[in-house]
């Protein structure tokens, strides 16, 4: 058997249960593993520490499945680890035709995103997802080596325990670059998705690009926070920044919103975020799209005297890595500021960032920068992230991507 021994005192981040190894805490490997294969993980003194995935090109050598010296990694370890991320999804998401069914870490699964759209067929747009469901589609990305090697035997897994014979893989992601991977999309199982599916989420209905979407296709993980602004929507003018298809614009429609101006760079993501608004019968009236940079066309809404009474900020990630912290900092503090500004009195400021390298303490302090020098009382009604679907390991912080706060000026 393949063994990984790691150096002294190394083994102490592993009997806390996190599921990483980096290069510099081993000593020495025996065996020859091929890239993506099971290991055994032992302390300098030869106790068995975990069974893990070998990635010798990443400075992330070691990705943990198994802490139990019992367990094999085979065929049944993925049907097992699947059928209980499946079965916690069942148990805790509901109104939703879109769900993680995995994120990577916390189901055990290391570098694995696995997202489950169900075709909305029904023409009756209240109650839940359930009783129009239609075609179903798994949309995944694997993203290490050790699920690249086991990319058969999770397949057929997700296959089994959802029922769903149709799978499209987006690994189309430069971090696979880091694995020694080459990036890659296509059918692993069933048929080709359509050119987009229309799913439905908390009884609104959303198009999803499942080939050439970001991601998977849509932002799964903002479905709660959706939810939110589609509670209080009603009657409020709206901002919408960074709307990408527009999830954030459709749910506040949705809600009752009086106008919900919209702004992204993209063409074509504002493209199927106007088939949106006419796949849920909604009045185009009351929907502005702008197509343009929104630095620019925040503070031009500023100087303009535009006010809204609900303004969301959920922009692409701005720091990618460690490097990046002080120039993304100004970006959140630069769209944050022109936010606050844009609010009447009494006004919601709903504010993200997916930056893993920004915590949310750093992201609190720029956010309260900015209301500061926007000369405004701001204050944290909720603190915010990603849904059920997307838990966070306890010994994992790093799996905490998504932050976000709902705040209210007065
Ligand atoms: N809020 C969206 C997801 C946002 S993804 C949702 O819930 O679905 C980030 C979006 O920002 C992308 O659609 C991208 O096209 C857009 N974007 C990136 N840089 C931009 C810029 N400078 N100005 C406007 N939009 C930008």
């Amino acid at each position: 058997m393949n063994t990984v021994t790691l150096k002294p005192s190394k083994e102490k981040s592993l009997l806390r249960r996190h599921p990483w190894v980096y290069a510099n805490a081993i000593e020495r490997v025996e065996g020859k593993p091929a890239l993506g294969a099971t290991v055994i993980v032992r302390a300098h003194d030869g106790r068995f520490l975990a069974r893990a995935a070998y990635s010798p090109h990443s400075q992330i050598r070691l990705r943990v499945w198994s802490f139990d010296e019992a367990e094999p990694i085979d065929h049944a370890f993925f049907k097992r680890r699947v059928q209980r991320a499946v079965a916690h999804r069942q148990a805790f998401v509901r109104d939703t035709g879109a769900v993680r069914l995995i994120f990577g870490e916390a189901d055990g699964l290391p570098g694995l995103i696995v997202d489950h759209y169900v075709e909305d067929v029904t023409g009756d747009l209240s109650g839940d997802a359930g009783g129009g469901a239609g075609r179903g589609q798994l949309v995944c990305q694997f993203m290490a080596a050790g699920v690249e090697a086991w990319k058969e035997a999770i397949v057929a897994a997700l296959v089994g325990a959802t029922g769903c014979p149709h799978v499209y893989e987006r690994s189309d992601v430069s971090i696979r670059e880091k694995e020694g991977l080459q990036q890659t999309t296509g059918v692993l199982a069933g048929d080709a998705p359509p050119d987009t599916l229309v799913t439905r989420e908390n009884g609104v209905r959303y198009h999803v690009d499942v080939r050439s979407g970001h991601k998977t296709g849509f932002y799964v993980d903002q479905r709660d926070n959706r939810a939110l602004v589609q509670a209080y929507a009603a009657g409020r003018d709206v901002l919408n920044c960074f709307c990408y298809t527009g999830g954030f614009s459709l749910a506040a429609l949705g809600g009752g919103a009086r106008r919900v101006v919209s702004i992204d760079s993209s063409g074509e993501a504002l493209a199927l975020a106007r088939a949106n608004v006419e796949v849920n019968g909604f009045d185009a009236e009351r929907a502005q799209w702008l197509d343009a940079d929104a630095f620019r066309t925040l503070r031009s809404l500023v100087d303009e005297g535009e006010r809204f009474d609900l303004v969301v900020l959920d922009p692409p990630k701005f720091a990618p890595a460690r490097e990046h912290v002080d120039r993304a900092a100004r970006a959140y503090k630069d769209i944050n500021l022109s936010g606050f500004k844009l609010l009447r009195p009494g006004g919601l400021l709903f504010t993200y960032s997916c930056s893993g390298a920004i915590d949310a303490e750093l992201f609190q302090k720029i956010v309260a920068g900015a209301a500061a020098d926007a000369r405004v009382d701001a204050r944290i009604l909720k603190r915010l992230g990603a849904g059920l679907d997307h838990p966070l390991l306890a010994a994992f912080p790093e799996g905490e991507y998504l932050k976000g706060l709902l705040l209210q000026i007065v």
